[in-house]
């Protein structure tokens, strides 16, 4: 058991054998890892003989994922109904901010189990299993099936690896172990079609996100000797790209990938007083700990936080924050 822990696989799985209805959530703004990890985890619960299998999010699936088999099940908390359950799954966070207006159902169920892989203080729930050494939550997720002993199912398995091919950036980031590719050769051994799945959620791009992003790079600044480089996304670029708001998601890796970026930061646009915060680093500058004096979190290199002041303010603050620090790590 890792030190923030109090339950390990067999006793995860345990829980989930007793009960006899479940509601299964994840983070607001969810990605890959999130929506796939729900999916695998509402698949196990249903082989595991649980009669009601709830999936709900704070937000709807983004269209990035929607292609994934059973995606439609994920409920939102305005079209779900309000049956108390007795037991809540929560996936890929352990912190209530992380839940939005999904959190109620959580609160109301019996009894609460947390599957999560960020660093985490105090996570919530009367059972937590968080253990940043998974590259995904759906690492995790595929050992629970493994230590209740039930089969992966096709559909789940595309599910999985979704999770873990997202949460990895593809299998290059430095969260990548052996035991990541273990995983999912297990699950190309199953015979997905890897190929398609990695046009579908890495190479593919809608026109209009790449005119949200055309914006982004038009906007972006560099600070601290080009060690930081931050940008921008407006309400009013949403609007002129006709853009969903997920599509948002995943410019900031084009900004980290300068050479002489340690740190990039994307600012987006809420609305008038509410900030948004990405942070993207290379080793040796930890964003997640960085965003903790804003009420962030998130991994050492890929963290966020969501500042309750106008854009160029929140940009201003956290500039000022973390230039000098850069500048010291370098
Ligand atoms: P992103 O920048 O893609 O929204 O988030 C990067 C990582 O940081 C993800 O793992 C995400 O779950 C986490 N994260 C993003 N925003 C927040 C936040 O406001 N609080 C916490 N604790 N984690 C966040
Ligand atoms: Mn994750």
């Amino acid at each position: 058991m890792t030190p923030m822990s109090n339950v390990d696989l067999a006793g995860a799985v345990a829980r989930l054998r007793t009960a006899g209805s479940v509601v299964i959530t994840s983070h607001l703004d969810p990605d890959g890892d999130a929506i796939g990890s729900t999916l695998a985890l509402a698949d196990l619960a249903r082989a595991l003989g649980i009669r009601e299998v709830q999936c709900l999010n704070n937000d709807p699936v983004p269209s990035l994922y929607q292609w994934l088999p059973g995606a439609s099940q994920i409920e939102t908390p305005e079209s779900a109904g309000n049956t108390v359950r007795d037991l809540a799954v929560v996936v890929d966070t352990s912190v209530w901010d992380r839940l939005g207006a999904a959190g109620d159902a959580v609160r109301q169920a019996r009894e609460v189990l947390v599957l999560d892989h960020h660093l985490a203080d105090a996570p919530i729930g009367d059972r937590f299993l968080v253990d940043p050494g998974y590259a995904a939550s759906g690492e995790l997720v595929m050992e629970l099936h493994d230590a209740a002993g039930v089969d992966i199912r096709g559909e789940t398995a595309e599910a999985l690896y979704v999770a873990i091919a997202t949460d990895t950036g593809g299998f290059r980031f430095s969260n990548t172990t052996p035991r990541t590719h273990r995983l999912a050769a297990r699950l190309v051994e199953m015979g997905l079609d890897v190929a398609a799945i990695s046009e579908r959620i890495f190479d593919g791009m809608s026109p209009t996100k790449f005119e949200l992003l055309r914006r982004a790079l038009g906007r972006a600044e560099f600070a601290a000797d080009g060690a930081v480089v931050h940008s921008a996304i407006l309400q009013e670029d949403i609007q002129a790209a006709q853009a969903g708001p997920d599509e948002v998601d995943g410019l900031i890796k084009y900004l980290r990938n300068v050479d002489s970026v340690q740190v990039a930061i994307m600012f987006r646009e809420l609305d008038d007083t509410t900030t948004k915060v990405s942070m993207r680093s290379r080793n040796g500058f930890n964003s997640a700990e960085f965003l903790q004096q804003f009420g962030g979190g998130g991994h050492a290199l890929a963290a966020g936080a969501t500042l309750a002041l106008p854009l160029e303010e929140a940009r201003g603050v956290l500039l000022d924050r973390v230039t000098p620090i850069v500048g010291e790590t370098s």
